[in-house]
């Protein structure tokens, strides 16, 4: 079956909870057990002295460790990118930062795309640097030559252990080749060190994104954006193999980063209408994008729906995603005097960062979400000071677009027409 079909059922059985069609809120902190040896036989698998037998189920244990919530959570969202295993976290960050720990040891070496994620950024170039991770970022538009012999040249090619990316590119949405990064990894792959592959999929996924199909290892979400997709919770997700997983959790029971058992029962509700929001989304953001490309006061729209066929974008773009997805941006004439009015006349549309929410949200990349950014990669991928980032949400497009018009509008003339 789909998953959107099994998305209200799967991994719960009724009959455990008397009767309760949906998975109550398991909020304890530990269960009890039947028996002594029952305690003994849940801890030897936890702590990982055996494997699991084969019809054994792993009891309940410490909620830092399992907990229902959590764990029929996990089970679902394997479903989406047909993934053995799940591990979601207390945030995005957490997710980000246990793996990047999990594989990498002082004296390895990262490869990662730029940009990244400002958090994920800050991590990589202050965090890691200092406990001896050494990294090189490479830009979506070089090639997989280019990459290569930059690692290369570092002098540092037999420690590569991790290729880190993040695909559409935030928030100028150029792409990178999963596929290609995976020959890359398999390129410094030796027989006794693997290079493991690492796809933050926050933006598409897991929806109209499988980086699993292309050779990803894992899959990284944060679980506040489209998976919430209600901006009331944060949480992060980590998917991946059986054993890739298996070592995920075991680091998360020491960092003790798990999501709770509320964050949980919140994300199982969320998944249910994952497909009827992120679809509405994407059918609003086309008819916004479209909407966009025909206004003087508008210089460019960067959206997924409009690469042009001869671009590299749009084979790897056709080749990658099933949609062009729910996120635009645009560069409105003139700088960030201009961009800051048209922000400051919205009002259905929030001015937030964040993204993924049935609300549309609206910012300003160059002083909000980007602010920390080197400035010379801050030109060379186009954040530009008249750049705007919209999250484009469930409501009714001809109000979005009203709005949007109307703010357009305010710059032009110094005055709205019309209150909304
Ligand atoms: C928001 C975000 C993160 C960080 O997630 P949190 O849940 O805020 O910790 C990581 N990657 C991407 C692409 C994001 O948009």
């Amino acid at each position: 079956m789909h998953p959107e079909s099994l998305m209200m059922s799967y991994g719960y059985k009724p009959e455990l909870s008397e009767g309760s069609v949906k998975a109550p809120l398991f909020q304890t902190s530990t269960f009890v057990f039947k028996s002594a040896e029952d305690g003994k036989a849940f801890f030897e698998v936890a702590y990982g002295l055996r494997e699991k037998e084969n019809n054994e189920e792993l009891g309940l244990i410490y909620s830092r460790l399992n907990n229902p919530n959590l764990e029929i959570l996990e089970d679902r969202l394997t479903l989406w990118d047909k993934a053995e295993e799940c591990a979601v976290f207390e945030s995005g960050m957490s997710a980000i930062s246990s793996v990047m720990l999990e594989f990498l040891k002082p004296g390895d070496l990262l490869l990662y795309s730029m940009p990244t994620y400002g958090g994920t950024d800050h991590f990589i170039t202050h965090f890691l640097s200092s406990i001896g991770v050494d990294s090189i970022g490479f830009t979506p538009d070089q090639s997989k030559g280019e990459i290569i012999e930059m690692i290369d040249k570092s002098g540092k090619a037999k420690n590569l252990s991790l290729v880190y990316l993040e695909t559409p590119a935030n928030p100028t949405n150029q792409l990178i080749d999963i596929e290609m990064c995976r020959e890359i990894a398999d390129h410094y792959t030796q027989e006794q060190k693997n290079v493991y592959l690492a796809v933050d999929n926050t933006y598409m996924g897991p929806l109209w994104s499988s980086p699993i199909q292309f050779g990803a290892d894992l899959v990284i979400y944060s679980a506040t954006k489209y998976l919430g997709g209600h901006s009331d919770l944060i949480a992060g997700a980590v998917l991946g193999n059986h054993e890739l997983i298996s070592r995920v959790k075991g680091i998360r029971t020491f960092f003790g980063n798990m999501a709770s058992p509320h964050t949980s029962w919140l994300l199982l509700r969320s998944l249910e209408t994952l497909k009827i929001r992120m679809e509405q989304q994407a059918t609003n953001a086309r008819k916004i994008a479209d909407f966009l490309n025909e206004q003087e006061t508008v210089e460019k729209v960067h959206y997924l729906g409009n690469l042009s066929p001869e671009s590299k974008n749009y084979s790897i773009y056709k080749k990658q995603y099933r949609s062009s997805g729910a996120m635009i941006s645009f560069e409105i004439k003139g700088g960030e005097k201009e961009a800051f009015e048209f922000l400051n006349n919205l009002k259905l549309i929030k001015l937030a960062v964040s993204l993924g929410g049935t609300e549309s949200l609206a910012q300003h990349p160059a002083t909000m979400t980007h602010i920390g950014m080197d400035e010379d990669l801050k030109s060379k991928i186009g954040i530009k000071s008249n750049l705007i980032r919209l999250s484009v949400g469930v409501e009714n497009h001809e109000d979005l677009i009203y709005e949007i018009s109307a703010s357009l509008e305010k710059i032009n003339t110094g005055y709205i027409t019309q209150e909304i």
